[in-house]
């Protein structure tokens, strides 16, 4: 599968944390995650990550326009409710498009864990 990560800057460190704890999971997968957040990735967990831009100079936008051509499968995006974003509208068009698309997209951590248990159960299939 396909799996694009982002995590806005107060939600970096949940998400990091996030993926060392299902990194045996990540790891059979194909990641992709805006900037800093891929960047993160790579040098704290050391999974391989295809970087896009920084959310804010258009890597939301880079990773809807995967979702447009079906290259994106599942995303995983941690929000941060509590901080106004300078590319809001970008976000919003990534929540636009994967309803579009019907893209599984989790904003939380409670319904990223319940993407990841069912696709562990995939990967068992
Ligand atoms: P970043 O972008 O991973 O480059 O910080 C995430 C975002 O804020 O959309």
């Amino acid at each position: 599968m396909k799996i694009a990560l982002i995590a806005h800057d107060k939600k970096k460190e949940a998400l990091i944390t996030f993926a060392e704890e299902y990194k045996d999971t990540f790891k059979l997968h194909d990641l992709y995650a805006t900037g800093t957040t891929g960047k993160r990735l790579m040098e704290e967990t050391g999974l391989k990550v295809h970087r896009f831009k920084s959310g804010p100079l258009g890597g939301d936008q880079e990773i809807g326009s995967m979702v447009a051509n079906g290259n994106i499968d599942i995303i995983i995006f941690f929000r941060d409710p509590l901080t106004a974003q300078p590319h809001e509208p970008d976000v919003s068009a990534l929540l636009r498009l994967s309803d579009v698309y019907d893209v599984p997209l989790a904003t939380n951590e409670g319904t990223a864990s319940a993407v990841m248990h069912y696709l562990n159960q995939l990967d068992r299939e």
